[in-house]
């Protein structure tokens, strides 16, 4: 038998009653796709609230250290407090694998109420630079004798003027790792056979990081993927405004236009490749248009390892109620599953998930879309199961 050994968090709030029937979920695919041939076996490490709670780091060492040994994981989300001096664990975790790309793939799901008209027109996968950028948290606080020392080095180095009083943050953006997110989000478009990769940036303003992204991005899909794209310059010049057919249309869009675009036009952006906070923002406005980011889950991947998680926090006003929806948890384990090449499985759970809203079983979220009586958490985790187990 093959076994993929994956550690899991269960996470803060509702994060629990999430992970467990997810857990379940996911071995009911992988045992109804492979039967006895494959397998994950699951190691839960402590993270978060539980582990503080024992008198400790929120990332304790034991748990740091099994991340490093076993490489992948399913993550329940969260807690991170706004301001203060505790960082988030995500973010941790992230930098310490070189997790350095987030996948968010989003689609629209019948049935569920969207904002916008024609939602079917949302199909876009976001990949997200998720280790450089302002989000690396490089700051100083506005009081700090460090940020003092900057002020006055800016003020007599290049005789920049920065008010007294200002907090400072540094917004780094270098080549290798602009280069490496574009290179994944290119080859996941060839590989996919998606129809556009869109470059997000502020390069405008921003001329050396953002601008850069783009640039190095285009770099990359010209000297190593110059025979699968189409840069939208040459589209009507060169091909009579059709991207010929197996080629991948390659252009970029200033963020606060793109902003407007996917929502007015989603139809037009497929794959968007973004930097780390730009993403951030767009893949949950992207993923507001579904109408529901419970339903969503994401990966945070680097080239030898993996955290798998849902799109949401931990919905502390839910928490242990039996009333969260698992699906955007679910979801970043089908990631997983395709990641670890069991393509099959995880179409089995999506499969799952479609039917049960088809079959109006669904947690209160989507039930007060439907119109329907709503099951629990666990309840729907059984549902899932039994539709893949065929039982
Ligand atoms: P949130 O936990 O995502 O919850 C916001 C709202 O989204 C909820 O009130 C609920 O909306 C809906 N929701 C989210 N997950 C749901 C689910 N599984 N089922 C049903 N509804 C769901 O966002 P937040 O309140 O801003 O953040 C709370 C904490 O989570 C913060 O400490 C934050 O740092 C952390 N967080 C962690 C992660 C992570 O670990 N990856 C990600 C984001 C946030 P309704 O009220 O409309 O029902």
């Amino acid at each position: 038998m093959e076994n993929n050994v994956v550690l899991y968090i269960e996470g803060d709030g509702i994060g629990p009653e999430i992970t467990r029937p997810a857990i379940k979920v996911l071995d009911a695919a992988v045992k109804a796709a492979y039967g006895n041939d494959r397998a994950i076996e699951w190691k839960r490490v402590d993270a978060g609230l539980e582990a503080e709670k024992n008198g400790g780091d929120a990332l304790p060492g034991e748990t740091a250290s099994l991340m490093q040994k076993y490489r992948y994981m399913l993550k329940g989300p969260l807690e991170t407090p706004v301001g203060g001096q505790k960082r988030s664990i995500n973010v941790r975790i992230r930098l310490m694998l070189d997790l350095y790309a987030n996948i968010r793939p989003i689609k629209y799901m019948k049935k569920i109420d969207s904002p916008i008209k024609n939602p079917e027109r949302i199909d876009m996968v976001v990949f997200r630079e998720n280790t450089d950028d302002l989000y690396r948290g490089i700051e100083w606080a506005y009081d700090s004798p460090e940020a003092a020392k900057l002020r006055g080095f800016l003020k007599e180095q290049f005789n920049v003027d920065i008010e007294g009083d200002a907090g400072i943050g540094i917004k780094p953006m270098s080549m290798m790792k602009s280069k490496r997110i574009a290179r994944m989000a290119l080859k996941y478009a060839v590989d996919k056979k998606r129809k556009s990769i869109t470059v997000m940036h502020k390069g405008n303003i921003m001329k050396y990081t953002e601008a850069m992204f783009k640039e190095w991005s285009y770099d990359v899909a010209r000297s190593e993927f110059g025979d699968r794209i189409v840069e939208e310059g040459e589209l009507a010049t060169k091909y009579g405004g059709t991207v010929p057919n197996g080629k991948i249309l390659f252009n970029d869009r200033i963020a606060d236009n793109l902003f407007q675009q996917v929502i007015t036009r989603p139809e037009s952006y497929d794959v968007i490749l973004a930097p780390n906070l730009n993403g951030d923002y767009i893949s949950d406005a992207i993923g507001a248009l579904i109408g529901d980011i419970g339903l969503l889950g994401g990966a945070n991947v680097g080239d030898d390892a993996g955290m798998f998680e849902a799109v949401h926090g931990t919905a502390p006003k839910y928490a242990g109620k039996n009333v969260a929806n698992p699906t955007g948890i679910i979801r970043g384990g089908t990631l997983m599953l395709d990641h670890f090449g069991m393509a099959e499985a995880s179409a089995l759970v999506e499969k799952a998930i479609d039917q049960a809203v088809e079959e109006q079983k669904v947690t209160q979220d989507i039930a007060r879309y439907i119109g329907c009586k709503p099951i629990g958490t666990k309840e729907f985790g059984d549902v899932l199961t039994g539709i893949i187990s065929g039982k």
